[in-house]
């Protein structure tokens, strides 16, 4: 799945959602999300985004690594 990172925080664009063909961008506290079981790996948000937020869990930089684990547990509280 396809992994938002911090460079989301506080970010007021919302080109991601807009082009997600699945809607699988949830809210959370002051960033956007991803689902990880209603992602399909499209990559269509990964250049739209304008903040180079969203990346592929494989290619997601190790200073982010916790943001595996936060988009999965956000996307469900919130
Ligand atoms: Fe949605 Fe595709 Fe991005 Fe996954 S990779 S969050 S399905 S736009």
């Amino acid at each position: 799945a396809y992994v938002v990172a911090e460079p989301c925080i506080r970010c007021k664009y919302t080109d991601c959602v807009e082009v997600c063909p699945v809607d699988c961008f949830y809210e959370g506290p002051n960033f956007l999300v991803i689902h990880p079981d209603e992602c399909i790996d499209c990559g269509a948000c990964e250049p739209a985004c304008p903040t180079k937020a969203i990346f592929p869990e494989e290619s997601l930089p190790a200073k982010w690594n916790e943001y595996v684990q936060l988009n999965a547990d956000l996307c469900k509280v919130w």
